[in-house]
């Protein structure tokens, strides 16, 4: 017996009725440090340490006035481990087994850790066996679908199956008992007041220590909510592009159909001054210069207003455009403009870039026509100039003209926005927001920076998708 004690990996011992040691085993002695004869026939104090000796005598009193067998836990604070001592009466004694227990209760914490978790989810998390017996259901099942754990642990889970999904949860159970896990499967469920939800389900095989498939686990988020939201914002983003399409439509027609009562308005009152003027008196050819301005003006609103229309027609695959040649191209139209303010424009050599010809041409032409117009003293010089940044080519165009105030620095890109009166500067506020525009369906961003009177310079980036794509599309080699 002794022999038998002395081989296990577990500590015993026994006392006499005087609680002196009669017995140590070999695994307990060596823990201590101590050969058989310093213990053996000492009192029982000497072998245990300080918490652990009241615990001990305390149950010793027990099994020597019951004469039977005690179990219990034991927490040896300064070794921070668990023992289980089980003491038991023997002939003229009492022995004692102990038990390290530190990672039987280290387990258990993260059981009762994990349990925890389980219950303050969220979502619905629940068991059950391989014929859809429901073996757990955490307080998120009970939210979710509105049965209690009583009502559901024991039953089968197709109580809250939908009617049209009735097939569904065999499928599912025929998945898990073949080992194989669903992931995030939308689908839907029916809740105990009857009302059908819409919920993502993840389930996975539970086995058994040896490997065998015995239950399910299922993970369901109720996502009825989500679900709602999504429909009512595709059917706003339906509304809107309509109503945007609508509002296009609107402007272009107005626009358009515009232009001929106005063209009438300038013509016959440009008639009027010619043949009239000399018998009219001068207010009356005031109001006349008036209204012919007025409708020059307004003529020019028109133009513009129709250029911004134009410039939000989108395109999925834009084509690579020279923008040297698109320089090139408006150019002369500066001609007289350049000659007369004796100005100089000058650029490096630049990218092909993914726009359309005609929308490139326009935002260049809009930046160059405003750094001739908001000059200063000195005579305009205009450079233009390209880099790229990751996957998109920044182009810009500084100006050595009167500046803008950072503060403004954003609204001059919107639909007629100006900082000048029409006597300072003649325009309509409708240039940069045409080149927003063009840019912003491109994909990409228009900005300026600017110190009052020393000069500007706009930047707008296009991205450069055939490059991206091709990046995304190369095949790593392994
Ligand atoms: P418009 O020139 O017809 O007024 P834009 O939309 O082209 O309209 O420009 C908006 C405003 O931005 C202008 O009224 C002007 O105040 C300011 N701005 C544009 N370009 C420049 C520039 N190069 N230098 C200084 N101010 C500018």
């Amino acid at each position: 017996m002794a022999d038998m004690l002395n081989s296990i990996d577990e500590s015993f011992f026994s006392v006499d009725q005087n609680w002196d040691v009669t017995f140590a085993n070999q695994f307990l002695l060596t823990r201590l440090g101590k050969s058989k004869d310093e213990v053996v026939g000492k009192p029982v104090r000497k072998l245990t340490p300080e918490g652990m000796f009241e615990r001990l005598s305390s149950e010793f009193k027990k099994v020597a006035y019951e004469r039977s067998s005690t179990r219990s836990e034991v927490y040896d604070e300064p070794t921070r481990t668990w023992y289980e001592l089980h003491v038991f009466p023997i002939k003229g004694g009492i022995g004692t087994h102990i038990l390290n227990i530190s990672d039987r209760k280290k387990a258990q914490e993260v059981q009762i850790r994990l349990a925890a978790i389980v219950e303050s989810s969220d979502d619905a998390i629940v068991s059950k066996d391989l014929n859809g017996i429901v073996q757990s259901w955490n307080r998120g099942a009970e939210r979710v679908f509105g049965y209690s754990a009583e009502e559901m642990v024991g039953n089968h889970i197709s109580i809250i199956a939908a009617p049209d999904r009735i097939n569904e949860m065999p499928a599912i159970l025929q998945r898990v008992r073949s080992g194989q896990r669903i992931d995030h499967y939308e689908t839907k469920r029916k809740r105990k007041d009857g009302v059908i939800i819409d919920i993502s389900l993840t389930v996975s095989p539970i086995l058994d220590p040896s490997g065998r498939i015995i239950g399910a686990s299922k993970i369901a988020r109720d996502i009825s909510e989500r679900k709602r939201m999504d429909a009512e914002l595709r059917a706003t983003n339906v509304a809107l592009s309509r109503a945007n399409a609508d509002l296009q439509q609107f402007a272009y027609s107005a626009s358009h159909d515009l232009r001929e009562p106005l063209r009438m308005i300038s013509i016959y009152s440009q008639l009027l001054k010619k043949n009239y003027g000399e018998t009219l008196d001068e207010r009356a050819n005031e109001y006349l210069r008036y209204s012919i301005e007025g409708a020059r003006r307004m003529e020019q609103l028109v133009k513009d207003l129709l250029e911004y229309t134009r410039a939000n027609v989108a395109d999925a695959e834009p084509p690579l455009t020279d923008a040297n040649a698109a320089l090139q191209n408006i150019l002369p139209q500066f001609g007289p403009m350049i000659e007369e303010n004796q100005a100089s424009i000058t650029f490096d050599s630049l990218p092909e870039i993914r726009m359309h010809s005609v929308h490139l041409e326009q935002v260049f032409q809009n930046i160059i026509s405003n750094a001739l117009k908001y000059r200063r003293e000195e005579a305009p010089r205009i450079h233009v100039s390209a880099g790229k940044v990751r996957s998109e080519w920044i182009v810009s165009l500084q100006d050595n003209g009167i500046g803008i105030d950072q503060r403004y620095a954003e609204q001059i890109f919107g639909l007629f926005r100006r900082l000048h009166t029409n006597d300072e500067y003649a325009g309509t506020g409708v240039g940069l927001a045409i080149c927003r525009n063009i840019v912003e369906r491109y994909g990409g961003r228009i900005w300026v920076t600017s110190k009052p009177g020393e000069g500007s310079t706009f930047f707008f980036s296009i991205p450069d998708r055939a490059e991206s794509m091709v990046q995304a599309d190369t095949p790593t080699l392994v």
